[in-house]
């Protein structure tokens, strides 16, 4: 099998789509545009049903067999993300302060490619489902969508996804069974104290040391740690303490961290032990803390039988085997799926060369299309060949 699947106007054409998308980005949970350029784009392909609207403004692609054979859902995301691009060419962002920095938009080209491969290769049994979801970057949209009673009509029975990595030489491929992507979960910790005047500190009730507390606790948790089981990284994202101003002593502080482990249930402990540790050390300096979480994402652990099927189609297409320490340490909502179907996710090299994804320069590039839709169709080959 070749690394293209898809003649040379195809390519231009998914390019052109791709470029349009990124110069249109819309932001988590507002996909409404970028949904319906891909339905427009998509019926030309005389798909057999589309869902629209799933867990948001979520887009489901059916082309099914008219014999019954696996459900093989094939998964892109639809955000951008809320930081603005540096820019200067042609298809730059046209949304100040949006931009498609994680390589969603060639993530949707390479699905609606697949798309254009499915028309000329209906499936003769079976189906193949083409999700592109909503609000990955929050956490939010996978859950969303196996929440909608609209996904009752699509119960896959393997789930796929890939996402680009720069870093990595351009194509190359990352996969293996079990964990793919860390749990993570945002908390932010709101204190109030009472304010005074700078002259008079000890008259007010000032959250200085609640946060110096809050750092040295969370410090061991700051470095780089190995991955292994007992994986936990803390990031301090933010903080902000009272006004800016000499003459008062603050009253009022925010910080705000990012938990990491490597499965669901160990960010569950440690985020209970560092919200215990954080509320007796308010309450031990007399301040009150509201803790409330945000961008929540499980962990993403791969099949073993589906892992095994993206990479032996990756080998079959003869894809480099990419050096990557699975899991990535960042994370990704697809691990949802993970409670419904089997999963595979992997990561295709964007090249060594690249920005680092969520950074102001980065652009999903074009070479990567072919054989992304490559690699999803041989996936949907072997996954076929090896239900009979
Ligand atoms: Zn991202
Ligand atoms: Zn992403």
């Amino acid at each position: 099998m070749k690394k293209t699947v898809l003649p040379p106007d195809d390519l231009r054409r998914l390019a052109g789509l791709r470029h349009a998308l990124h110069a249109a980005p819309e932001l988590s949970g507002q996909e409404r545009a970028t949904a319906e350029t891909l339905a427009t784009f998509l019926a030309t392909t005389r798909p057999d049903h589309i869902l629209r609207g799933l867990g948001g403004h979520g887009l489901a692609v059916v082309y099914a067999g008219k014999v019954p054979g696996p459900s093989v859902m094939f998964r892109a995301e639809l955000d951008g993300l809320p930081i603005a691009a540096r820019g200067g060419y042609a298809h730059a962002s046209r949304i100040p302060g949006i931009a498609h920095l994680c390589g969603h938009d060639g993530h949707m080209a390479i699905l609606a490619g697949l798309g254009l491969w499915l028309a000329r290769n209906r499936p003769a049994r079976g189906r193949v489902i083409l999700l592109f979801q909503p609000a990955e970057e929050t956490g939010e949209g996978a859950r969303a969508v196996l929440a909608d009673p609209q996904f009752a009509q699509l119960c896959p029975d393997w789930a796929f996804a890939l996402h680009n990595m720069p870093g990595l030489p351009l194509g190359a491929l990352a996969v293996g069974p079990g964990p793919a992507s860390c749990a993570s979960v945002g908390l932010r910790l709101a204190y109030q104290g009472r304010e005074a005047h700078a002259s008079l500190p000890e008259t007010g009730v000032s959250p200085a040391p609640a946060l110096a507390a809050l750092m040295a606790d969370l410090a061991p948790y700051s470095a780089s740690p190995a991955m292994g089981p007992d994986y936990r990284l803390a990031t301090l994202c933010h903080m902000q303490m009272g006004a800016p101003a000499f003459g008062i002593a603050p009253g009022q502080a925010e910080a705000w961290i990012t938990l990491r482990t490597l499965c669901d249930t160990a960010l569950a402990e440690f985020e209970a032990e560092v919200v215990a540790r954080a509320q007796s050390r308010a309450a031990a300096l007399g301040l009150d803390v509201k803790i409330t979480r945000h961008d929540h994402f499980n962990a993403t652990l791969n099949d073993a039988q589906a892992a095994a099927h993206v990479a032996q189609a990756g080998a079959e297409l003869g894809l480099q085997k990419a050096e990557f320490a699975l899991p990535m340490r960042a994370s990704e909502d697809f691990g949802a799926f993970g409670a419904r179907t089997r999963t595979g996710l992997c990561f295709l090299g964007a090249g060594v060369a690249q920005p680092a994804l969520h950074t102001p320069d980065y652009d999903f590039p074009d070479a990567l299309i072919a054989p992304g839709v490559a690699l999803f169709a041989a996936i949907w080959r072997r996954v076929l060949d090896n239900a009979q």
